[in-house]
């Protein structure tokens, strides 16, 4: 029976890791993965993160299934961080958490509860999105529609976006990324996320935001205005949240589903499918993760500890981003690449094209994903002159 099943390509990210890996180029550099670098170039465990674990495995005392919800502690501390400790959404009590294995099962379990229950709504995405998307929304049977990004000139096309937003059908849900757009660093202004809320409003749109690295781009509070916004101010949203990248807890699998309702009644039902689809799934999530969080969060020391950590690794990478425009300087290329320092996240859409990615990798050990997108965090003040002068080689021919 097997032996009619075709083979399928693996990842591409996987295959730039493992040709990294083989290079024996000393000067190499990966741009490629979307993990958290430091200066050493390693992805390291959180301080914070670390003497929960260690108070957890003191303290643990059973290992009991935690419910298709998750802990409840847990949505008592995501929310919050989430939608704001004064949100008027908890107040109202219309919002539910259904903790998940990483953003990706928050996403699947969205994308599973509108297929269920939202039968003929489509869903629209950002061109590019992150590839995953694509996958999580078609096994889950729900079909997918596009809205512009980016323009020809590598850089937002918000009027591009708000146009395709205003011919969606009424009912149909519009996924936008919260902060750090995965793979382009485009991030909305303010003033570009009222107006997305003006359409949502006045098209009916359900809006299902992906909120996957909360704290990477201007910070905790700041990367959530868009969020909040939409949350406020609709009866009905979905958020996707994750703990992967600002807890550095990626191989835990820890992450939220927020489903926000007219009222507490609303919330209540819509929370009750929610259950059944975790169920169907994987009946409970990951425990370990969660527990890490709540640990952290529920803890003013810890709490105090891993927001100045994750400040760290802001810090980090928006500082690499203008250096690197800096390390343009000698060649005459700041200005063209300026917008670098502007995008926020680990990622960038470079505009380099799919040719001079290629050279970058064949000649000088550079690796990124063909589409250009590189991840700032793999810059280091050691390996910057050495990227900007590659750069400055393709780029000028
Ligand atoms: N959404 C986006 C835009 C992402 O970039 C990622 C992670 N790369 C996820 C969701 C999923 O994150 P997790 O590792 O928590 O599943």
């Amino acid at each position: 029976m097997f032996e009619q099943i075709a083979r399928v390509p693996g990842d591409a990210i996987l295959g730039l890791i493992e040709a990294f890996n083989n290079d024996t180029n000393p000067q190499k550099v990966d741009l490629g993965v979307g993990v958290y670098r430091d200066a050493n170039g390693n992805t390291p465990v959180m301080r914070a993160v670390k003497q929960a674990e260690n108070r957890l495995v003191e303290n643990e005392v059973t290992k009991t299934y935690i419910g298709s919800h998750g802990d409840p502690r847990f949505g008592k501390v995501v929310l919050p961080m989430v939608l704001g400790a004064e949100s008027p959404v908890l107040a109202a009590n219309r919002a539910s958490a259904t903790q998940a294995p990483g953003g990706t099962g928050a996403l699947r379990l969205a994308a599973d509860f509108i297929a269920s229950n939202l039968k003929g709504r489509d869903i629209w995405l950002s061109t590019p999105t992150w590839p995953n998307h694509l996958g999580i929304f078609d096994a889950a049977g729900v079909t997918r529609h596009n809205y512009p990004y980016v323009d020809e000139n590598n850089r937002l096309d918000f009027d591009g976006m708000l146009a395709t937003l205003k011919t969606i059908p009424e009912g149909d849900v519009v996924l936008l990324h919260a902060c750090c757009h995965n793979p382009t660093g485009f991030d909305l202004s303010r003033e570009q996320w009222d107006q997305v809320l003006e359409v949502v409003q006045a098209r009916k749109l359900l809006p299902l935001i992906d909120f996957a690295y909360q704290g990477f781009g201007d910070g905790l509070e700041e990367d959530a205005y868009g969020v909040r916004l939409l949350a406020e101010n609709v009866d009905d949203a979905i958020i996707t949240s994750s703990c992967s990248k600002n807890f550095g807890i990626y191989c835990e699998r820890t992450g939220c589903l927020i489903l926000i309702a007219k009222d507490e009644e609303s919330m209540l039902d819509v929370r009750s499918q929610a259950a059944i689809t975790a169920r169907e799934n994987y009946s409970n999530p990951p425990a370990h993760g969660g527990a890490v969080v709540i640990d952290i969060l529920e803890d003013d020391t810890l709490r105090g500890e891993w927001k100045s950590e994750l400040t760290e690794m802001r810090e980090r990478i928006n500082g690499l981003r203008r250096d690197f425009v800096e390390a343009l300087k000698p060649y005459g290329l700041d200005e063209q690449f300026a917008f670098i320092a502007e995008q926020r996240g680990m990622f960038s859409y470079t505009g380099l094209s799919p040719e001079q990615v290629d050279r970058l990798r064949d000649e000088f050990g550079i690796y990124m994903v063909r589409s250009g997108r590189a991840n700032v965090a793999g810059f280091s003040t050691e390996n910057l002159p050495y990227v900007a002068k590659a750069i400055a080689t393709v780029v000028k021919g």
